[in-house]
């Protein structure tokens, strides 16, 4: 069989390293417009690569084909496809690492794992148009045309341009009758309407709790934030964008002490004042910025500590974004990820409307597909 993917990313290549493993007489041809295959790993992680999780977060997902990818290739099989290409990781707490903590080592050993099971790598090549047809599909690059049987489209969303994902593949996907869900960016800093520059840069340990215009809860978590000077940054904040889905004015409150009771803070204050209490349980930033809005003793403690409210403006783009929401539709393709409507066209990766929260899950997503894939074309 002829096999050509477009896009050398985390999914594409897995994909190609799989088949050749799985079926080494096919030929495997991937098509990146780069100038470089896996640019984007080697931002991943800070530079460190963060390319999976022990914890299993499929039940999160109510799309039966995402569930059931993620179930067929949990943390343990994704390992061993790892090692079996000498990406040897190592756990951080739930989260796993190459044992290097260097994303280049995964680069490398991915590119090794090409030349050695002999994945071709078209660079600088970008499609025009395909046909599919009884006999196969013809593929036009600007460098040629090329006759394949199966045609693998690994090309992510919008986010991160600058590293090769920059949608320039919808056009060509819309004109084959793909409604793609419009992507979005995720996994970013929001724009606030408070003003929030006072405390530009800062960071602290705190509980997200996001509300819709209605009031109702729609996300929640602990974990690190970080002030920017108009907006809120950090994991939680990055994780929280993934349900901020529509322009509303959704309200971000923070917890600031969500390990602090409100007694003990009560308690606190009735001893030792406002200062000594702001002083004593928060970074002096945070001290300056209560204050200057000048809150009664109740404020204090129950809106500007446990619960500081910012109104939410909109995401940052898609350059900042990490992964992108929306794609390729599910019900536009079988359980195999192949299109319903052209034989032999397959999805995998980021470009399908997936999107995993921070922690590995959307490298994990991307060698899921990838393998799952490698494993169903017949
Ligand atoms: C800064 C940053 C940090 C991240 N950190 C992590 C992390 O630590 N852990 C984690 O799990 N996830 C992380 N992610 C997300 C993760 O990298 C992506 O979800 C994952 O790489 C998606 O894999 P993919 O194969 O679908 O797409 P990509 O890896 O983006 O690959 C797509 C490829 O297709 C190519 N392409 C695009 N359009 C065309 C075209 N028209 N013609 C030819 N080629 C094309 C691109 O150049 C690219 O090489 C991070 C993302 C960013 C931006």
């Amino acid at each position: 069989m002829k096999i050509g993917v477009v896009g050398a990313g985390a999914s594409g290549i897995t994909f190609a390293i799989s088949r050749k493993m799985l079926y080494p007489k096919d030929e495997v041809i991937v098509f990146e417009h780069l100038d470089k295959a896996l640019k984007k790993i080697l931002a991943t992680g800070n530079g460190k690569c963060n390319i999976g999780n022990t914890i299993d977060i499929s039940d999160q997902f109510d799309e039966p084909i995402v569930k059931s990818i993620l179930k067929e290739y949990p943390f343990d099989k994704q390992k061993e496809f790892l090692d079996s290409i000498n990406i040897k990781t190592k756990l951080m707490g739930s989260l796993s690492y190459p044992i290097t903590e260097s994303a280049v080592t995964v680069r490398n050993a991915l590119l090794k794992a090409c030349e050695k099971y002999g994945v071709k790598i078209e660079l600088e090549s970008t499609p025009i148009d395909y046909k599919v047809n009884d006999k196969g599909i013809t593929l036009k690059t600007n460098k040629g045309e090329y006759h394949l049987d199966k045609l693998v489209f690994a090309t992510a969303g919008k986010s991160s341009p600058n590293l090769g994902s920059d949608g320039s593949i919808v056009p060509l996907l819309e004109k084959h009758g793909y409604r793609l869900k419009e992507f979005r960016p995720v996994l970013c800093p929001v724009y606030t309407k408070n003003r929030t520059k006072e405390v530009d840069g800062t960071r602290f340990k705190g509980k997200v709790s996001v509300y819709d215009d209605d009031e109702k809860l729609i996300f929640e978590e602990l974990g690190e934030v970080l002030f920017k000077d108009r907006g809120l940054s950090g994991i939680v904040i990055f994780n929280s964008t993934r349900y901020m889905k529509e322009e509303k004015p959704y309200r971000v409150r923070l917890d600031l002490l969500p390990d602090v009771s409100k007694e003990e803070l009560k308690e606190f204050l009735k001893k030792n004042g406002r200062e000594a209490l702001l002083e004593a349980y928060l970074h002096p930033n945070l001290v300056k910025y209560i204050l200057k809005s000048n809150p009664n003793d109740k404020e204090l403690i129950d809106h500007h500590i446990k619960a500081m409210t910012f109104i939410y403006d909109k995401t940052y783009g898609f350059e900042v974004s990490h992964v992108s929401a929306g794609g390729i539709r599910f019900k536009d393709v079988n359980s195999n990820l192949e299109s319903k409507s052209e034989k032999g066209i397959y999805f995998v990766g980021e470009l399908l409307d997936y999107d995993g929260p921070c922690g590995g899950y959307n490298l994990m997503w991307a060698i899921a597909t990838g393998l799952h894939v490698s494993k169903n074309i017949k």
